[in-house]
């Protein structure tokens, strides 16, 4: 087994090392409710099979289902599991809007 790095900040983890492997699975979360007219569907249908043509087998596989994977050190470990969905550096963080509103 080789040297691996930390995906977030390049640090080198040789054997032995503590290290995370971390697993993302990223499912379409289909409701069952699709938001169409009925009288508009085949329409929609046709509209979804044309954009799908353009689209490679993997683009088409993402829309559904996608897998990610990666190692962190420990540090980045910590960082990620405190904001795993990076919310610290969204463009409008919540606050930001709340301010907007107040004024
Ligand atoms: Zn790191």
């Amino acid at each position: 087994m080789s040297d691996k790095y930390c995906a977030r900040c390049g640090k080198m983890l040789p054997e032995g090392s503590l290290k995370y492997m971390v697993h993302i699975q990223i499912l379409s979360d289909f409701d069952g409710v699709l938001p169409y007219a009925e009288d508009d569907l085949s329409e929609e249908i046709q509209t979804l099979l044309k954009k799908m043509e353009d689209m490679d087998v993997q683009e088409l596989e993402d829309e559904v289902y996608q897998e990610i994977s990666f190692v962190l050190c420990e540090r980045c470990k910590k960082l990620f599991a405190r904001d795993p969905l990076n919310s610290e550096t969204v463009i409008f963080p919540l606050n930001k809007k709340l301010e907007n509103l107040i004024h």
